[in-house]
């Protein structure tokens, strides 16, 4: 029998920091005794951003003990493993076979319970869309103890549901998977660089009908006439008969454990406005690399490379604030967001931007249009600007990822995501005395009353 401590946990962003009481499950047994204990939510490689795996004074279930490969089929590419298995555990495995995981996002280390509880998108989305296409079903344990299959065609409503349903269903035990077949972990890439928020609109509708892959790092420091500018990056899974020949020797390379750590928090005053500012031009550098051939580590998972980079924010903590906005007016709301962000004071990092494609599951967070991530340090400016942002936002039509999110408040959650009423129905059925609660749910009202 497991026992539970109580923790100061957080999620990737270290805000905000919750005491909960954790456990361990090593296999259903053991998770089926967590219910009994208290109001739990399941917990993966804790690298959402805000809330959502945290659950003050109640229980969090981490569920990376539950990592077994269960079945593997070579013919088609399927595999069966238990929900605690890490997306790098998958890489590791399967890629020297010739298989990797079909929706990756920005870092390898990610669970398929939490892949399925957000529903995890890539730089691909608008080729693949997000995690549930590559998920033929799940077994999952209820809020009475039972375990149900969920698929396309059984118990469908809980499937879908648990796309984007943040852990709050129930604990994800099993998946079965479908992994793409590659002939090598390499991609070819092109870099392109950015003017300007026009010349980046253009580019992308220039571009990704012939690179499935496509990310761009923006500037949003800039102003004026080079307002959006930065580096757009778009790739496509190399071939074999592509590689140089130094490559062709190993053309399934794996990845290296990184040795890089932040070894703890940096003080709060070394990210600032002048730092940030240095680092913008690295970071341009870098991303303007005149490399054709890249391994899957650089092209996919750049940030995996320094192991808890998270601690250089400091212990105040970061955010990390994605919306999705629709391509209608798409470049005068996007001008006057980046407008916003430039004068907040805020000091923005690392900004990523996307094109998406259609959207699935219930409260999954991608729909056709544009999205942005940004991280932000913690400070009490940022506290009363994300409202304002927020509300430009809504406006535009557009949501915020609730995979990261830390900070919205209930009305605004209800107003950009109106079809919450349908998941509530779900949740009514499945879990109607909230046994699964987090942080997260308290926040957005995604409770019972
Ligand atoms: C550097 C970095 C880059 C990222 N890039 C992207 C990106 O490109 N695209 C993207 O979509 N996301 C991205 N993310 C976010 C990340 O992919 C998601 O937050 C993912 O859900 C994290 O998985 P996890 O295993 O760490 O889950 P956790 O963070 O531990 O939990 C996330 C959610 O999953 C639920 N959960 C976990 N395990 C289970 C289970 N067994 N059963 C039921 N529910 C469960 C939790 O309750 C919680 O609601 C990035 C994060 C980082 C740190």
């Amino acid at each position: 029998m497991e026992s539970a401590q109580k923790h100061k946990l957080a999620g990737w962003g270290n805000y905000p920091v919750a005491e909960s009481y954790t456990v361990n499950p090593r296999n259903e047994e053991d998770a089926r005794g967590d219910l009994n204990k208290g109001r739990v939510i399941a917990r993966g490689l804790g690298r959402s951003y805000g809330d959502q795996a945290v659950n003050e004074d109640q229980f969090v279930a981490v569920c990376t003990k539950l990592n077994h490969f269960l079945k593997w089929n070579e013919q088609e590419g399927i595999l069966e493993c238990e929900a605690g298995v890490s997306l790098e555990e998958i890489i590791l495995t399967f890629g020297p076979k010739g298989w990797l995981p079909m929706i990756c996002p920005g870092t390898k280390f990610v669970t398929i319970g939490g892949a399925i509880a957000n529903d995890i998108h890539g730089k691909a989305h608008h080729i693949d869309g997000s995690f549930v296409n590559c998920v033929l079903s799940f077994t999952i344990l209820l809020a009475d103890g039972t375990i149900a299959e969920a698929s396309r065609t059984e118990n469908a409503d809980l499937f879908w549901a648990n796309f984007g349903g943040l852990g709050l269903l129930g604990v994800i035990l099993t998946a079965r998977l479908k992994l793409r077949r590659v002939e090598t972990t390499y991609f070819k890439q092109k870099s392109i660089k950015i003017k300007n928020l026009d010349h980046m609109l253009e580019a992308l509708e220039q571009y990704d009908h012939d690179y499935n892959y496509s990310v761009a790092w923006i500037d949003a420091l800039a102003k004026g006439p080079k307002l959006g500018g930065g580096v757009l990056t778009l790739g496509n899974a190399a071939k074999l008969s592509e590689l140089p020949e130094n490559l062709k020797s190993n053309p399934l390379k794996l990845h290296a454990t990184s040795r890089l750590t932040v070894p703890f928090f940096l003080p709060s005053f070394v990210l600032n406005g002048l730092t940030v500012r240095m680092l913008n031009k690295v970071i341009a550098f870098v991303q303007n690399s005149p490399k054709e051939f890249v391994h899957y580590e650089k092209f996919f998972f750049p940030l995996d490379a320094i192991n808890n980079w998270n601690r250089g924010y400091g212990k105040r903590g970061f955010i990390q604030y994605q919306f999705v906005i629709p391509e209608d007016n798409g470049k005068k709301n996007l001008t006057e967001i980046l407008e916003m962000i430039a004068a907040s004071g805020c000091t923005p990092f690392l900004n990523v931007f996307k094109r998406m494609g259609e959207g699935q599951g219930i409260l999954s967070f991608p729909f056709k249009g544009y999205t942005l991530a940004i991280d932000f340090p913690v400070t009490k400016n940022l506290l009363s600007f994300t409202p304002k942002l927020d509300a430009k936002v809504l406006s535009a039509g557009g949501r915020l990822y609730l995979g990261k999110d830390a900070l919205l408040h209930e009305s605004t959650f209800k107003a950009m995501y109106p079809q919450y009423e349908q998941w509530m129905a779900i949740k009514r059925k499945y879990d109607p005395g909230n046994r699964f609660t987090s942080n997260i749910s308290r926040r957005l009202g995604l409770e019972i009353a």
